[in-house]
């Protein structure tokens, strides 16, 4: 059955439809989702919706573009929220040099912090990394974020760095972008790295596969990821299914 490791349903593209859209997952072969957080009031909300939905499972932590709002209190307060029996990772956590707010500075200051929270509550991490492959990389060889363990979110670095990551065993999470045209090298990771490396994802409500690329996004959608998968790796659609979903349970051991 398919788990999505990576969606954000408490966005406000949600609002009109949201439940009757979650409830519908299970009958699609939606058997397990993870509510990322991206800032502290969508932390909150994916422990909400945690309460709500038995089969919804969460990450909390704040975006690096995001962290201005971020304090001692604050980490205090999604500690608290790490320690629920259904928040499953610390996420999602990183750098992104795309859109440079705050500047990286205070990004990583953060990022470094939101590891150390990670490695104290003894929860995988979930990295958002975008225009920052160096300085990633670098402060997560200095955490010795291996130890900690974790998934590279929405994937989108060289097969070279991908073999860095796999190295510090990291899973890399591979969403709609893999089924676009112009998507070389995510296509080029994926063949190269051992299924067992691999995790589903959506990042809903964006990037959503191809037929549907442009439109809101929805874990529905993986099905178009799979198929992409298998053809690149030459293997069945089933085999997929099952592989990935093993590497969801053991990237997210609290994962019921
Ligand atoms: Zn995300």
């Amino acid at each position: 059955m398919i788990i999505d490791t990576h969606a954000h349903y408490d966005d406000g593209q949600f609002d009109i439809d949201r439940e009757e859209l979650l409830t519908s997952m299970e009958a699609n072969g939606i058997t397990r989702i993870v509510n990322v957080g991206a800032d502290m009031d969508s932390s909150r909300q994916t422990v909400a919706l945690t309460e709500k939905y038995s089969f919804l499972y969460g990450a909390v932590g704040v975006h690096p573009n995001s962290t201005a709002e971020l304090s001692q209190e604050k980490i205090i307060e999604l500690k608290k929220m790490a320690q629920l029996p259904k928040i499953v990772a610390i996420g999602e956590i990183g750098l992104d040099y795309y859109w440079d707010e705050p500047e990286p500075s205070v990004q990583k200051q953060w990022f470094d912090c939101q590891m150390d929270l990670a490695r104290e509550v003894k929860l995988p991490m979930i990295i958002h990394s975008r225009d920052a492959a160096k300085d990633t990389i670098d402060m997560m060889k200095a955490q010795k974020a291996g130890e900690i363990g974790g998934v590279i979110h929405c994937y989108s670095y060289s097969v070279e760095m991908a073999r860095e990551y796999l190295n510090m065993g990291f899973f890399l999470g591979i969403g709609g972008v893999v089924t676009f045209k112009n998507a070389k090298t995510i296509k080029e990771v994926v063949s190269y790295a051992p299924i067992e490396a691999l995790v589903l994802e959506t990042d809903c409500p964006y990037l959503a596969p191809e037929p549907n690329r442009g439109k809101r996004n929805s874990s529905k959608n993986i099905p178009y990821v799979v198929q992409e998968i298998a053809r690149l790796k030459d293997i069945d659609v089933e085999k997929v299914i099952a592989v990935t979903e093993k590497n969801a349970r053991s990237l997210y051991p609290k994962l019921k």
